[in-house]
């Protein structure tokens, strides 16, 4: 993993949660690109791990096999810049990347199970908080700011209404059972999708990302939180 350009500040972690398209992947890179932070993405880590169990052709509705699966492999997650300049997360299973399959069908469909195995919760959890101690981070996913994060000040529940979302999925041409996610991912044991006592609202559903993204930048300096070098 790559190094932070200002070694000599504590690293600062913004937790950005909330359910499937409430817009916070695309709030959360424009931010990261605003601030200067990396944009780690931890859904993509369980969609990795959905996608790995998949192609071994394991029920995910069988906790123990998934876990006795996922323990064996090779999870490695690190940092890299892509084509646009942006320093983002990335994720390889036994050393190969995923690529386009992480968003397909069967991975939208089978995630929830997957991401409900507590055991497989804890390894990745931990692999998030590596990344904290690494860089400055603006992570987004489902328990940032009750679980992996709890004690940043900078935690945002990013959300809009359901059928603002099943647009916004639709016109992405992508098949997603986004209800069926949201249900699974809110009533499952293992930190379930909540809204931490210390989050900050923000409705997307008639919001401009730009407004949103100015909305929660104002929100993180009156919170203090500090951009990093050359990057205002
Ligand atoms: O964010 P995204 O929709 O890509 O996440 C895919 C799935 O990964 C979610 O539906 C959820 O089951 C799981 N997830 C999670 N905890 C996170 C991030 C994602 O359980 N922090």
């Amino acid at each position: 993993m790559s190094e932070n350009p200002c070694p000599s500040s504590a690293f600062q972690a913004i937790a950005i949660d909330g359910p499937a398209a409430s817009g916070k992947s695309t709030v959360s890179r424009e931010l990261a690109r605003k601030l200067g932070f990396i944009y780690v993405n931890s859904g993509e880590m369980y969609r990795a791990v959905t996608w790995a169990v998949l192609k071994a052709n394991i029920d995910t509705s069988d906790a123990d096999a998934v876990w006795s699966f996922v323990q064996a492999l090779t999870i490695d997650c690190a940092l890299t810049q892509n084509a646009a300049g942006e320093r983002i997360s990335t994720v390889r299973i036994n050393g190969e990347d995923p690529g386009e399959e992480l968003r397909s069908p069967e991975v939208n469909a089978n995630v929830s199970p997957v991401a409900s195995v507590p055991a497989v919760r804890e390894l990745l959890v931990a692999r998030q908080r590596d990344y904290s101690q690494i860089a400055d981070i603006i992570m987004e996913g489902r328990d940032i700011g009750s679980v992996v994060f709890p004690d940043t000040p900078f935690k945002f529940f990013v959300t809009a209404s359901e059928q603002v979302r099943e647009a916004r999925r639709r016109a992405e041409g992508h098949s997603d059972p986004i209800a069926a996610r949201d249900k699974q991912d809110s009533t499952r044991k293992a930190s379930p999708l909540v809204v931490a006592d210390d989050a900050v609202m923000v409705d997307t559903s008639t919001m401009p990302i730009v407004e949103v993204v100015q909305l929660i930048e104002s929100q993180l300096m009156e919170k203090g939180l500090k951009k990093r070098c050359g990057c205002d």
